[in-house]
């Protein structure tokens, strides 16, 4: 048996100023009060909205990450931001390995372990993303690219407990296009990554690390998706944007 408690987590992406972020945050903390969910709650806004949305949750039990974090905790960097400063804002968590990071902006699975080791070193939890893109699904190579993402990821980081990983599986082709995975593509990645985490770490550990389900979940798929027994909640991008489908979702966990 295992004591996993669900996670429904927002990443904002590209979006909301800090005076939008607190609007939202403060409709969702409200209706969070009035029907407390099953499930831990999180946000992760941009760099610039952190501030206004940790000051406005102060006393609310929704977390705040933000979503990517340089490996580095100081020095000529410009326009990076280290895992000290993130954590020194009242952060909890950190998107790292996003699949826009790793098209858009170069990441790797070297510059990920280095972000993911960053984070722990800062006592922050690393919501650590992996999936396959179309051709990769298409070609058959799934799980060997996940598993791939995995070791390479994790690479010689060393845990004092699970509960300082999260892994969000977000296959490629369903992260904003609207094709979600259906909950049996979904559950059959999901336990063959935490099978690989148990060949690594021990089935113990295993079966305490969260592994969220990410890509065009909405509100009505989301309950078939968080019945699976391998997936522990969702990180969710243009459907975190709007109050009531986020909520939407947070009750179907
Ligand atoms: C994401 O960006 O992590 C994501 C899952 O996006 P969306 O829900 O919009 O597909």
């Amino acid at each position: 048996m295992t004591d996993r408690v669900p996670l429904v987590a927002g990443n904002w992406k590209m979006n909301k100023s800090a005076v939008e972020a607190t609007a939202l945050v403060n409709i969702l903390a409200q209706s969070l009060a009035a029907r407390h969910p099953v499930c831990d709650v999180l946000v992760a806004p941009p760099f610039t909205a952190l501030a206004a949305v940790i000051e406005a949750l102060r006393g609310t039990d929704i977390m705040v990450a933000a979503q990517n974090v340089f490996w580095e905790d100081s020095g000529a960097f410009t326009g990076e931001v280290s895992a000290p400063m993130i954590r020194d804002l009242g952060c909890t968590h950190v998107i790292v390995g996003h699949s826009e990071r790793r098209q858009l902006f170069g990441d790797t699975d070297t510059s990920v372990s280095k972000r993911l080791q960053a984070c722990l070193r800062s006592d922050l939890i690393p919501i650590f993303c992996l999936g396959e893109t179309l051709d990769q699904r298409e070609s058959g190579s799934t799980f060997a690219v996940v598993k791939r993402q995995l070791i390479e990821g994790l690479g010689s980081v060393k845990f004092a407990s699970p509960r300082q990983l999260i892994l969000a599986y977000e296959p490629v082709w369903a992260i904003g296009t609207g094709l979600n995975a259906t909950p049996s593509q979904a559950q059959e990645v999901h336990s063959a990554l935490r099978e690989e985490l148990g060949t690594v770490f021990g089935a113990g550990f295993a079966q305490q690390v969260l592994i969220l389900y990410g890509g065009s979940v909405k509100p009505d798929n989301a309950k078939s998706l968080f019945d699976c027994e391998d997936i522990d909640g969702g990180l969710i991008g243009g459907a975190s944007l709007k109050a009531d489908d986020f909520l939407g979702i947070i009750y179907s966990a």
